[in-house]
C-alpha cells in the first residue's frame, strides 16, 4: 500500500493496488494522479449518484476461491438508466469488475483482445460472437456516459468520458467489450449473485436511507412534481416513474424527482389490477408497482403487463391477455439458441412459436427502465410444454424472460378483491342462457306450429326454467 497526501486538502490518500493510477480524495473529492513517483492534482471529480447500491469502498467478498476488497467505482449513466463498475483487487495483487446494474450483477477480468473483434457501429443486440470456443449473443449495445467516480482507479478519469460498451452472454457466462478507447478492451467473467459471492461489509440499510431519505426495496410514496398526486416506487429498484394522474415522466433514479416529461392528457387505462394493491405469492408480499397496455405491430392482438416487486425476490411479471393469464422472470441463465426454430435451456428444448413486433400503447406507474409509449421490440417466442421462453429484442438491448400460465382463481387467491377481472368481460348467465333459448326455440319451432297446446306450454316452462336461474347468477355476482 502507497500513502500520498492530498495536493487539494492534506488528508491521507490510499494507493492499494500496484496498478491503480488514481485515486479520488474521500474529503475534498480531488483527482489525484499518481505519476512516477509524485501527485499531482488533475481536477474536481463528479459526484457519483445516490442510487442504492448495497455495495461501498471497503465491501469485501469472495470469488473462485479467491477474496477481494471493493476499492473504487466508476458511474455510468445512459437516457434510461445508469450502473456502476465497481474495481476490485483481490489478496493475490490481481484486479476485476464488478458490475452493478439495479441489482444484477457480473465479476469480469480483463484478457488480451483479440485483433478480429466487431466494430462498436456494426454492433447490434441478437448478434453472435465467438469467443474461447463459445457462440456469445450481444445483451446490450450502448453509448453512456462516465459521470462520477470514487476510491482508486487504473486509469485516469477526471471530467468523465463518453463510454461505448457491448455485452455478450453465453448461459451464465458475461463479456464486456469496451469502445471508448482506440484499441478495444476485452471483459470476460460471469453472472453472480451476491450470496453466490459472500460479500459482506454491505453499507447499512439505514446508512442507505440516511443519505437518500428512503430505504431500498421499501415501497415509498412520492408526490408527482408536476401534479401532487401520489405515486409508489421502489428506491433504488425503480428508476423511472410515469404519473398515474397526468402521465408525466419522473426520473427518481438519482434520489430526486425530476420531471423529463409532461404528460399528454389521455383517458384513464382501465387495469384488472390496480397500482400499489400487494399480492401475497410464494409467501413473499409483492406489490403491483407499474402497467404496461401493448399490442402487436399489426394490432391483432393487445395485453396487459404488470409488474410486480417484492425486495428479496426482486420483480415478477403478470401478463393479461386473451389467453388468460401468465407470470414470467427476466432471466439470468441464458438459453442457448442452436437452431434456427429452437433454444435449450437446462437441457430442455423449446420450439419457436411466435415472432412478432410489439409496441408500447400506455404505461403508468413506476418502472426498473425509463419506458416510453411507442418503444417497439422485436418478440420471439418458444414453447416447451407447460413453459414459454421469450426473447425480446431493441436497438440497444437483447432480453430473455421464462413464463408459465395462471389460473384466473390463482390471480385472485393472490389479490383478493383487487382483481377487478369485469374489465375482460365474460359474457353473463343470461346471455348465455338466451344464447341457448334461440338455438331451442328454433328446433322447437316446427313442433310449436303444429303440435298445439302441450307442446308450447313445456317449452315456455322450459325456458323460464333455463333463464331464471341464470338472472339469478347473474344478480348474486354482481352483489359479490
Ligand atoms: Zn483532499
Ligand atoms: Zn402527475
Amino acid at each position: 500500500m502507497q500513502h500520498v497526501t492530498c495536493p487539494g486538502c492534506g488528508a491521507p490518500v490510499e494507493f492499494r493496488s500496484a496498478a491503480s493510477v488514481m485515486a479520488v480524495c474521500e474529503y475534498c473529492k480531488t483527482t489525484v494522479l499518481k505519476d512516477a513517483d509524485t501527485v499531482r492534482d488533475v481536477g474536481k471529480m463528479g459526484d457519483v449518484l445516490e442510487d442504492y447500491s448495497p455495495l461501498r469502498i471497503g465491501s469485501s467478498g469472495s470469488f473462485q476461491g479467491r477474496n477481494f476488497n471493493v476499492i473504487g467505482r466508476i458511474q455510468l449513466r445512459y437516457p434510461a438508466g445508469f450502473w456502476n463498475e465497481w474495481y476490485i483487487l483481490f489478496d493475490d495483487g490481481s484486479n476485476a469488475w464488478l458490475g452493478d446494474a439495479s441489482g444484477q450483477f457480473t465479476i469480469t477480468f480483463e484478457k488480451p483482445a483479440p485483433p478480429q473483434l466487431p466494430a462498436f457501429a456494426e454492433l447490434k443486440p441478437g448478434q453472435s460472437l465467438t469467443l474461447a470456443g463459445h457462440v456469445y449473443t450481444a445483451s446490450d449495445v450502448r453509448t453512456a456516459k462516465a459521470t462520477g467516480g470514487q476510491g482508486e482507479l487504473p486509469f485516469q478519469m477526471a471530467g468523465g468520458w463518453q463510454a461505448q460498451v457491448a455485452d455478450f452472454r453465453y448461459m451464465a457466462q458475461f463479456v464486456t467489450i469496451d469502445y471508448s478507447e482506440p484499441a478495444a478492451r476485452l471483459y470476460v467473467g460471469q453472472a453472480v449473485s451476491l450470496a453466490e459471492i459472500k460479500a459482506s461489509q454491505l453499507r447499512e440499510p439505514d446508512s442507505i436511507s440516511d443519505t437518500s431519505g428512503r430505504v431500498k426495496g421499501k415501497i415509498a410514496s412520492l408526490n408527482c412534481p408536476h401534479c401532487g398526486s401520489p405515486v409508489q416506487f421502489s428506491p433504488g429498484a425503480t428508476s423511472a416513474l410515469i404519473c398515474p394522474a397526468c402521465h408525466s415522466t419522473v426520473d427518481v433514479s438519482a434520489g430526486t424527482a425530476e420531471v423529463l416529461a409532461v404528460g399528454r392528457k389521455v383517458a384513464a387505462i382501465p387495469l384488472s389490477l390496480e397500482l400499489g394493491a400487494v399480492g401475497k405469492i410464494d409467501g413473499a408480499a409483492y406489490t403491483v408497482l407499474g402497467a404496461l397496455k401493448r399490442s402487436t405491430l399489426d394490432q391483432s392482438a393487445s395485453w396487459t403487463e404488470y409488474l410486480l416487486y417484492d425486495a428479496q425476490r426482486g420483480f415478477l411479471w403478470l401478463i393479461e391477455s386473451s389467453r388468460g393469464w401468465e407470470r414470467a422472470t427476466v432471466e439470468d441463465l441464458w438459453p442457448v439458441w442452436d437452431r434456427p426454430d429452437s433454444v435449450t435451456l437446462n437441457s430442455r428444448r423449446f420450439g419457436k412459436s411466435d415472432d412478432y413486433g410489439a409496441r408500447v400503447d400506455a404505461a403508468i406507474g413506476a418502472f426498473n427502465w425509463q419506458v416510453a409509449v411507442g418503444d417497439t421490440v422485436r418478440v420471439v417466442e418458444f414453447s416447451g410444454g407447460e413453459e414459454q421462453l421469450a426473447c425480446e429484442i431493441s436497438d440497444s438491448e437483447l432480453t430473455w424472460s421464462r413464463a408459465r400460465r395462471v389460473p384466473l382463481d390463482q390471480v385472485r387467491a393472490w389479490f383478493g378483491q383487487h382483481v377487478h377481472t369485469e374489465l375482460t368481460p365474460h359474457p353473463s348467465h343470461a346471455q348465455t342462457a338466451k344464447g341457448f333459448l334461440i338455438l331451442l326455440a328454433v328446433v322447437d319451432f316446427i313442433p310449436v306450429l303444429f303440435g298445439g297446446g302441450l307442446t308450447f306450454m313445456i317449452v315456455l316452462f322450459t325456458a323460464a326454467f333455463i333463464y331464471l336461474p341464470a338472472l339469478y347468477l347473474d344478480a348474486m355476482e354482481k352483489r359479490a
